[in-house]
């Protein structure tokens, strides 16, 4: 499946529509999720044109692999959240596919935070 550059996130990137921002550089854009499940619910995208975490790992360059994931962790330090500057603690997740119910088709993580996020997973 080819990327589809309409999708709502490519249109964030493209400030095309708003998005409440927390950090961006050069590889990675993390805004605050529009539907929160959580205190903290924070999206990290990177900048190109992937699909999701299988067009990510497959085809995106070491450096920017590398340059997300620390942003990743960046943005949790940043909010606060990670145990490494006070916070409690935070689960980030990447749905990808039909059966994790991905619903952009551009490649985000999730940080959920600022509560006891409960068991890993709930049978459906
Ligand atoms: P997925 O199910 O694909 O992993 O998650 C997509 C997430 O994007 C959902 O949590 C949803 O609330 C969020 N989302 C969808 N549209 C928008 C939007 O226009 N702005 C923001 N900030 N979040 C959005």
């Amino acid at each position: 499946m080819a990327y589809d550059p309409e999708n709502i996130f490519a249109k964030i990137l493209r400030e095309e529509i708003p998005c409440d921002k927390v950090y961006e550089d050069g590889t990675a854009l993390a805004f605050r999720d529009i539907n929160p499940q959580s205190p903290v619910h924070v999206l990290v995208i990177p900048k190109g044109p992937y699909e999701s975490m299988d067009d990510f790992s497959e085809n995106a360059p070491d450096a920017e692999i590398a340059g997300f994931f620390r942003a990743v962790g960046t943005v949790a330090r940043q909010l606060g959240v990670a145990e490494a500057v006070g916070g409690d603690g935070y689960r980030f997740l990447a749905n990808t596919g039909r059966d994790a119910h991905q619903e952009v088709p551009h490649f985000h993580v999730h940080i959920f935070a600022g509560r006891d996020l409960g068991g890993m997973i709930r049978r459906a």
